[in-house]
C-alpha cells in the first residue's frame, strides 16, 4: 500500500462540471454533490488519478473500507 491509498479520503464536493461516476458510471450533474478523492496534506503527484463517486458508491467504499 502506497503512502497515498493511506491519506485517500473522499471528501463531499459540489459539482463545478459535470463528473461521472467512477464507480458505477452514473452522471453527476453540475451543481450536484458528490465524493472526490482527496490526498489531504499531500500534494498529488502526477499520473495519480483521484476519483469522483456519486454518494451512492462512496458509501459502499466506505462500507468496504478501501
Ligand atoms: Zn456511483
Amino acid at each position: 500500500m502506497s503512502k497515498y491509498e493511506q491519506v485517500r479520503t473522499l471528501k463531499l464536493t459540489k459539482a463545478r462540471l459535470p463528473h461521472s461516476c467512477d464507480g458505477c458510471g452514473r452522471k453527476i450533474e453540475k451543481g450536484s454533490q458528490y465524493y472526490r478523492e482527496s490526498l489531504g496534506l499531500l500534494a498529488k503527484p502526477p499520473g495519480l488519478q483521484l476519483r469522483c463517486y456519486c454518494q451512492d458508491c462512496s458509501k459502499r467504499i466506505n462500507a468496504n473500507g478501501t
